[in-house]
């Protein structure tokens, strides 16, 4: 069996794979320097790219915040617009006085 899927993520590889980029990336997300919640991200996507799955070029240590931007620009759907138009829509349901202020 090659490198496919879900399996990479439970692998010793990947364990190790994984400590070298945070290591490697001084424990801090690359995106924003925090040292909370670390994980690391695939430049290039698993799927597209398995040979690249554990090399440390194709690694980058994201938060997990950070890290779940880069998947949702990754998937075409930037910052959820409808997402973030609900929340406002909720917000406005919430707290309708503050804006007769
Ligand atoms: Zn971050």
């Amino acid at each position: 069996m090659g490198v496919s899927g879900r399996g990479i993520y439970s692998s010793k590889r990947w364990e190790r794979a994984r400590f070298l980029a945070k290591r490697r990336d001084g424990f801090r997300c690359a995106s924003c320097g925090s040292r909370e919640r670390l994980e690391v991200h695939h430049l290039q996507r698993v799927r597209d790219r398995p040979d690249l799955a554990f090399e440390l070029a194709n690694l980058r240590t994201l938060c997990r915040d950070c890290h779940e931007v880069e998947t949702n620009r990754e998937l075409g759907r930037a910052p959820d617009a409808a997402q973030t138009a609900w929340r406002h829509a909720v917000a406005e349901l919430a707290w309708p006085k503050e804006r007769n202020q």
